[in-house]
C-alpha cells in the first residue's frame, strides 16, 4: 500500500496528469475499447513525454508496483490496465512528424491509425497497419500489425526503423537495425515485453490517395457461391489486392435494402492500392459476380477506406475474440464458417477472413518474431454484444466456431488477437520454438524481473 505523501511526490514530479481512484473522470481514464474489461488501476499517469515514462517506470520500480502500458486501449485481452498498480497512459502523446525526403514517420504512441494516416495521406503516403482508425499504433506495431496494404509492404513490424525505449531500469534507449539492435529485433512483433516505446519511426510509401476499394454483400441464400469466388479471387490476387471475406447479420447502413437488416449476408471487402485503372480492371471480376445486395466498392481516399470497420467495431461494447492463422481457405473451410455464420445471433458479431500472402514471404521467418509467414489468410471470429446477460452464450459462440476450424490452421497464431485466458503454450505458438527462444534471451537481458508482465508474457528464465 502506497503512503499519500509518496504519491503526491510522484504526482508532483509529473509533467502530465496523475489520476486517481477518488478522482473525476478516473471511470472514463480506465475505459477501454472493449467493455468486457473492468481494471482498477490505483494510479493512472497520463504521460506528456518521454521524461514522464521515465519517471512512472523509476516509480514503479521503486514501489514495486504492478505496471501496465496503455496506448490506443485496443487489446481485446485489455492489458493495458492493471488493478491495484500503475497503468502508464500515452494516449496523449500524439506527437507526428513526416519527412518527406526520406518518407519517414516518427510517431509518438498515443497514435492512432486515424492520426497515422490522416498525417501521411495529405502527402499521399501511408504506413502499412491496420484496418480500423481508432486502434492504438503502439500495440499494434509491436505485436505485428497487419492491414490492406501488408500484401505489397509487410508487417507494420517490417516497416519499423527505429523505436525510443524506455527499459525496466529506467534507461533511455535509440533500438534499431545497429543499436540495440537485440531489443529491436524483439520489438518487431515481441509486443510489450521489453520497455516502454516513447517513439516509433516508420517506412511510409506512396499509396493513392485515391484507391479502388470498398465491399459487396451478397444474400446468405448465396453464400456458397461467393465464398468459393472469394477463395479464387483472392487466391489469384496481385499483391496490390488485399481482401476480406466478412459473415454476420446486415447492419443497418443506409447502402443496404432496409429489408435486409438483420438478416445474414455475406460480404467481400476488398482494396486495391496500386493505379486506379489497374485497380478497376482487377476488381471487376468481383463487380460482375452474381447479384449483390450492394456494391459500395468505387474509387475512394484510402483514409476514408481505412474508416470502412470503424462502426462494425466500435469502442464499447462487449468483446469476445478467437483466432486462427489459415494455410490456405479450402471448401471445407468455408462450409465450417457458414455452419457457424448461421448461429450467429447477435447484431455486431462477425466472421472475419483477412488476407494475407504476398510480401509477408519477402521476409524471413526468424527475421524478426512476427512470424507466420506461412499464413495466407487470418480468421477472427468476433464475438460482440452489448447486454452482458449474453456473454456465456456469445463467448461459446465464438470458441465453438474457432474449435471446429482448428483443423485448418497453420497452428499459430497473432499475438494482437489473444484473449486474456490464452496466454503460456499459446504465447509459444505465436511465435514458434526458434523466435521464442530469442525472445526470452531478450528479456532476460532487459526486463529480468519481469517488470512488463502485462501482455502477452515471455517471462524470463534468469
Ligand atoms: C477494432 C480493432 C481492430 C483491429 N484491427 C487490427 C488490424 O487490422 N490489424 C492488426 O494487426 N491488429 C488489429 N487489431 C489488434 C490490435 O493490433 C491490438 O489490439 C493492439 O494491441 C492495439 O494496440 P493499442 O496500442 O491500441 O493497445 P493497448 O490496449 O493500449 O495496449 C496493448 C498492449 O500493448 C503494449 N503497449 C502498448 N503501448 C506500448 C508502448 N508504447 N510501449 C510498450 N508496450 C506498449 C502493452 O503490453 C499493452 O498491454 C485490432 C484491434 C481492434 C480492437
Amino acid at each position: 500500500m502506497l503512503d499519500q505523501t509518496t504519491v503526491e511526490k510522484f504526482k508532483a514530479s509529473l509533467g502530465g496528469e496523475l489520476i486517481q481512484p477518488n478522482d473525476d473522470g478516473y471511470d472514463e481514464a480506465r475505459k477501454v475499447w472493449n467493455a468486457m474489461v473492468d481494471k482498477r488501476p490505483a494510479l493512472i499517469a497520463r504521460c506528456k513525454g518521454t521524461a514522464d515514462v521515465i519517471t512512472a517506470v523509476n516509480f514503479a520500480r521503486e514501489t514495486n508496483l504492478l505496471l501496465s502500458i496503455r496506448g490506443g486501449g485496443h487489446n481485446i485481452a485489455g492489458t493495458a490496465l492493471c488493478d491495484d498498480g500503475l497503468t502508464i497512459d500515452l494516449s496523449g502523446m500524439k506527437g507526428l512528424h513526416v519527412d518527406l525526403r526520406t518518407r519517414r514517420v516518427r510517431a509518438q504512441p498515443g497514435c492512432n491509425l486515424g492520426d497515422l494516416d490522416r498525417e501521411t495521406q495529405i502527402f499521399g503516403l501511408a504506413v502499412p497497419a491496420g484496418i480500423v482508425t481508432d486502434t492504438g499504433i503502439a500495440g499494434l506495431t509491436l505485436g505485428g500489425g497487419f492491414g490492406w496494404l501488408t500484401r505489397r509492404y509487410g508487417y507494420t513490424s517490417d516497416n519499423l526503423l527505429s523505436a525510443d525505449v524506455v527499459t525496466a531500469d529506467g534507461t533511455f534507449l535509440r533500438a534499431n537495425e545497429t543499436e540495440n539492435a537485440d531489443l529491436f529485433w524483439g520489438l518487431r512483433g515481441g509486443g510489450g515485453n521489453f520497455g516502454v516505446v516513447t517513439s516509433f519511426e516508420y517506412q511510409a510509401y506512396p499509396v493513392g490517395p485515391q484507391v479502388t476499394a470498398g465491399m459487396i454483400i451478397h444474400p446468405i441464400e448465396n453464400a456458397r457461391e461467393v465464398v468459393d469466388f472469394f477463395r479464387e479471387f483472392s487466391a489469384n490476387a496481385p499483391e496490390e489486392l488485399c481482401c476480406l471475406l466478412t459473415l454476420r447479420l446486415a447492419p443497418p447502413a443506409p447502402f443496404l435494402p432496409k429489408e435486409v437488416h438483420g438478416k445474414p449476408i455475406v460480404g467481400i471487402a476488398v482494396c486495391h492500392s496500386g493505379n486506379l485503372e489497374d485497380g478497376e480492371r482487377v476488381i471487376r471480376p468481383l463487380k460482375e459476380f452474381g447479384d449483390p445486395l450492394a456494391d459500395v466498392i468505387a474509387p475512394k481516399p484510402f483514409a476514408v477506406h481505412q474508416t470502412l470497420f470503424d462502426v462494425a467495431m466500435a469502442p464499447g461494447r462487449h468483446y469476445y475474440w478467437k483466432s486462427h492463422y489459415l494455410p490456405e481457405f479450402p471448401e471445407a473451410a468455408g462450409n465450417v464458417l457458414m455452419e457457424h455464420a448461421a448461429k450467429i445471433t447477435s447484431p455486431h458479431s462477425s466472421i472475419l477472413v483477412f488476407q494475407l500472402g504476398g510480401a509477408l514471404a519477402r521476409f524471413g521467418e526468424t527475421d524478426s518474431p512476427a512470424g507466420n509467414r506461412d499464413a495466407a489468410y487470418v480468421l477472427n471470429v468476433a464475438a460482440s454484444w452489448e447486454d452482458p446477460a449474453h456473454t456465456e452464450e456469445q463467448i461459446a459462440w465464438s470458441r465453438g466456431c474457432w474449435s471446429d476450424m482448428q483443423q485448418f490452421s497453420t497452428g499459430g497464431v497473432n499475438v494482437n488477437f489473444m484473449t486474456g485466458e490464452e496466454g503460456g503454450k499459446r504465447v509459444l505458438a505465436a511465435f514458434g520454438d526458434a523466435n521464442y527462444k530469442r525472445l526470452v534471451e531478450i528479456k532476460n537481458k532487459y526486463d529480468p524481473q519481469n517488470m512488463f508482465r502485462l501482455n502477452q508474457n515471455i517471462p524470463p528464465t534468469v
